[in-house]
């Protein structure tokens, strides 16, 4: 994918090997070689897989290191606004690998959590695994591209822990019945689905995430 991709971005600075180009001023073709760099470097989708995610991601083991807010370096990644990922990222292997490797991490004995986002694995991408308490069988699934798009009726206390803050737990005010959206990663199409419940009130932690944002800004109280 990357490879066609990088050829694709290349092939337009053929143009100027052509007789044509070879009749223009030094002037111009400077500027027009310029304009071709630009063009190369919009080739970069910021959706695309970056050489970091995917050092990152390949060089774990498939229960990765979960990122803390004791250390100062995880709390920034914790704390980074995450960004989608592109149709070609979600059908590169490395998201196949990613996802596997999250639901590895959420449901490893260490862990042993009900939900996991981007963020807590070093990953600045929309991305969460949830254990959806509302299906049979209670399985844990991983949505790219997610955002909750509506949120119904008022909030209700619950308690709440993270992975991500070792040894604490508080009381949260959140939403039970909400709609999120995400991208399927067969087909590409976005979907919206309606959500209620225990699943609803992970949904809303996992995706403050990505947003920065950890349950402990919005704790009503410590428990
Ligand atoms: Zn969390």
């Amino acid at each position: 994918m990357t490879q066609d991709y990088a050829y694709i971005c290349t092939m337009d600075t053929k143009a100027f090997e052509s007789p044509f180009f070879s009749r223009q001023t030094r002037r111009l073709r400077l500027v027009m070689a310029l304009g071709v760099g630009l063009m190369a470097s919009a080739c970069q989708n910021p959706g695309d897989w970056m050489e970091e995610e995917r050092a990152l991601i390949e060089e774990q083991p498939s229960v990765m290191r979960v990122l803390t807010v004791e250390d100062a370096q995880d709390l920034k990644v914790l704390r980074t606004q995450c960004r989608d990922f592109s149709a070609r990222a979600l059908k590169d292997p490395l998201y196949d690998e990613l996802a596997g490797k999250m639901l590895a991490t959420v449901t490893s004995p260490e862990q042993d959590g009900v939900g996991i986002a981007g963020p807590q694995v070093g990953i600045s991408r929309r991305i969460v695994a949830v254990q959806r308490f509302d299906k049979e069988g209670e399985p844990f699934e991983v949505y790219p591209n997610i955002r909750i798009t509506a949120l119904r009726g008022e909030r209700q206390p619950g308690r709440e822990g993270c992975l991500s803050v070792p040894g604490r737990r508080g009381e949260v005010l959140r939403y039970q019945d909400i709609d999120i959206s995400y991208t399927l990663p067969g087909s590409g199409r976005d979907t919206t689905e309606r959500v209620e419940g225990f699943t609803a009130v992970i949904f809303q932690h996992e995706v403050d995430h990505l947003e920065g944002v950890l349950y402990i800004d919005k704790m009503q109280q410590e428990l």
